[in-house]
């Protein structure tokens, strides 16, 4: 038997590479490579240069101050977020430009230009003040994708009152824990919400969350839907409409000290019970400054299109703080892509001649799933940079979105990064970086990020092993809301002031980064470590497959062997003959080792409300085992098809 490999084996291979196109080149925001020498030999001057192009009621003492694993960024600043996504824009031309483009599902569409926004956010702010709001307190947030979401937010930061948004796919229950969690004073909703064409009941599920919430006092209501007229609770409910009839449309933003909380926000749930992540104010606003400048590469006239939904960081992060603080233009979707047809997200791109597309991995397979024929209907010529974040891209699904979505045309950014980084950390500079598919290339400029082995040692290139972040950045979390212990446990306690992402992580011979699934998911075969990550895009890279997930279940002699479960694309039909093809096909792209003893066809594969695939639950059902907390699932029934038929198939 092979020596315990204390890494992870990086077995797949993959040589595609991509340079700049050179008109991009020329023209991109960062053009100058000599950005990460100079951002690596002085990170503090490098932040401090970025936070200078920013508003400051106060300027800060200190750039850092680090008393690991405790950071506080521009130490004594004063500043406020809100300001600095709509005042810094009034003066010039840029006040009558579209800060937002928002779509609604059924097809309503509204632009607010940051005049607009600036007086709808001002307004808001003023009836949160006459509602008894008052700085630091928190307050919920559970809304669909409409306008008052970021209204809402950027109203609670003018007046410093940290949000916590909830995703409005959650559940009474989860709202429920979340408001008890940071004892909130507010919430506010929506009756509901449109998404495939229903209606998401918001309201309803506020009502029955906040039977056993004693800190909440008042409940403002969007009416949106027109379907919870009869549910306003007189005392305790107030519309929306109502709330801001009548109020100024000036207001003082409150000076924040750089390091009062912005908000909280909880993790996705893809590993167990969802962290609540505290950010504040200074380091998070030039984190996602400067990283939607550079990596989206943003100029005055682009139309950026994030398609996350703000209840994930990526939309507080890349929809609302980063791109509004640049004074960019921000589309905002409401509903599925799928509604009324596969070509929806298409019709939005051609219709606001969106220049930039951030979309997610699971995203892009869906769409190859369902086949070139809807993006060929829509004009996408006015596309011209694609981001993905949220899982590994397989590299086969990077080459489709590369050549279906941007026609050959467009740098791809694989952005890694999570919740808890506030801030995209591993990603190309579309201008500078030659492109991988399925590598998130390099460290952002400031970034120090390795792969080290069990014992915190950097692993030699070409080696697989856990990636760490070696220094503190701007928009790092500060802590666990009301859990600091926790917040050491989970991120530091692994190595010495190293943080620890959780993720597996390969480095390769040009010191790119290739991010190989959550440690945790870790196949272990024969003493072989092997990333699932690889046996899916081996998976994918198949012409019958769209989606694959790969876990480890018991062996008496191999330890753990390799389970597959694939999605095949709609027009191939499953058969045993394919399944025995597809296991070659694995072979033959990393080898024997990574062979998958067994393949499951599935239609569909459990995943968490952001998209994430939970192989945490298939390993459940291929052990036999009791399903674990299913709580952040998107669709429960998935988990319980799949459970019934492998049972049927594993019996027979
Ligand atoms: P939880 O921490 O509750 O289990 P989560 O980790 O899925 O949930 P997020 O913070 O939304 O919550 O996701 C961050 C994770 O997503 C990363 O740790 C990584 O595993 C994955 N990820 C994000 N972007 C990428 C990317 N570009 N490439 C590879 N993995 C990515
Ligand atoms: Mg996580």
């Amino acid at each position: 038997m092979a020596e315990v490999s204390s890494t992870i084996d990086a077995l797949l291979h993959e040589n595609r590479e991509f340079p700049p196109p050179p008109d991009f080149a020329r023209e991109a925001v960062a053009n100058d490579p000599g950005i990460y020498d100079r951002a690596a030999k002085d990170p503090e001057a490098f932040w401090a240069g970025m936070a200078k192009e920013l508003h400051w009621f106060k300027p800060w003492d200190k750039v850092l101050q680090w008393d690991p694993p405790f950071a506080q960024w521009f130490v004594g600043g004063k500043l406020n977020v809100s300001y600095n996504c709509l005042d810094r824009h009034l003066d010039g031309p840029r006040r009558n430009k579209a800060a937002l483009i928002w779509e609604g599902e059924p097809g309503d569409w509204k632009v607010y230009t940051y005049w607009d926004l600036h007086r709808e956010v001002c307004r808001f702010a003023n009836a949160l003040k006459s509602l008894g709001v008052e700085k630091g307190d928190r307050i919920t947030i559970y809304l669909p994708m409409i306008p008052e979401l970021p209204i809402a937010m950027l109203a609670c930061a003018r007046i410093g009152a940290p949000h916590s948004v909830i995703f409005g796919g959650f559940s009474a229950e989860s709202i429920r824990g979340r408001i008890n969690d940071c004892e909130s004073k507010l919430i506010i909703t929506a009756d509901g919400g449109y998404r495939r064409g229903n209606v998401v009941p918001l309201k309803r599920n506020v009502d029955e969350a906040l039977e056993e919430t004693p800190t909440i006092e008042k409940v403002v209501v969007v009416r949106r839907t027109g379907t919870a007229d009869d549910l306003m609770q007189s005392g305790r409910d107030i519309w929306w409409h109502d709330a801001v009839e009548g109020q100024s449309a000036k207001c003082d933003a409150e000076p924040m000290d750089s390091e009062d909380m912005l908000y909280l926000l909880y993790t996705s749930g893809t590993t167990g019970k969802p962290k609540g992540i505290v950010h504040t104010t200074g380091g998070y606003l030039v984190g996602v400054y400067t990283t939607s400048k550079y990596v989206f590469d943003l100029k005055e006239d682009d139309v950026y299109w994030c398609t996350a939904d703000i209840g994930w960081v990526t939309g507080h992060s890349y929809i609302v703080y980063g791109p509004l603080a640049n004074g960019a233009t921000s589309v905002m979707y409401e509903g599925t892509p799928d509604h009324p047809d596969r070509d929806r997200f298409w019709a939005v791109v051609e219709k606001y001649g969106c220049t930039i597309l951030y979309t997610a991995p699971t995203a892009i397979r869906t769409f190859m799933k369902w086949g070139e024929e809807y993006p060929e209907r829509r004009d996408l010529s006015t596309l011209r940079l694609l981001g993905t974040v949220g899982e590994p891209i397989n590299p086969e699904a990077w080459i489709w979105y590369w050549q279906n979505i941007g026609q050959g045309r467009c740098p791809v950014v694989d952005t890694w990064w999570q919740t808890e980084t506030g801030m995209i950390l591993v990603t190309p500079l579309p201008g500078l970086t030659t492109l991988k598919p399925g590598s998130a290339t390099k460290p952002f400029p400031g970034i120090t990020a390795d792969v080290v082995d069990e014992n915190g040692i950097p692993v030699a290139p070409g080696q697989g092993g856990l990636l760490v972040l070696t220094k503190p950045w701007p928009a790092m979390l500060r802590t666990i809301y009301g859990d600091p212990d926790r917040y050491i446990e989970q991120y530091w306690s692994r190595f010495p002031n190293l943080y620890f992402t959780g993720d597996g992580c390969k480095k390769d011979q040009d010191g790119y980064l290739w991010l190989l699934g959550r440690v945790d998911d870790v196949i272990n075969v024969a003493a072989h470590r092997i990333s699932t990550m690889e046996v899916e895009s081996a998976l994918v890279d198949h012409h019958a497959v769209v989606e694959a997930a790969s876990i480890g279940r018991s062996d008496d002699i191999k330890g753990q062997a390799v389970v597959a479960f694939v999605t095949l694309k709609d027009t191939v039909t499953p058969s045993d003959e394919l399944k025995v093809e597809l296991k070659k096909h694995v072979t033959q792209k990393i080898g024997a080792i990574a062979r998958p003893d067994d393949i499951f066809f599935t239609a569909e594969l459990p995943k968490t409300r952001s998209g994430k695939i939970m192989r945490r639950l298939l390993r459940d059902i291929a052990e036999g085992r009791a399903i674990g907390d299913t709580t952040t699932l998107a669709d429960s029934s998935v988990i319980q098809t799949l459970k019934e038929k492998y049972g049927e198939e594993t019996e027979g």
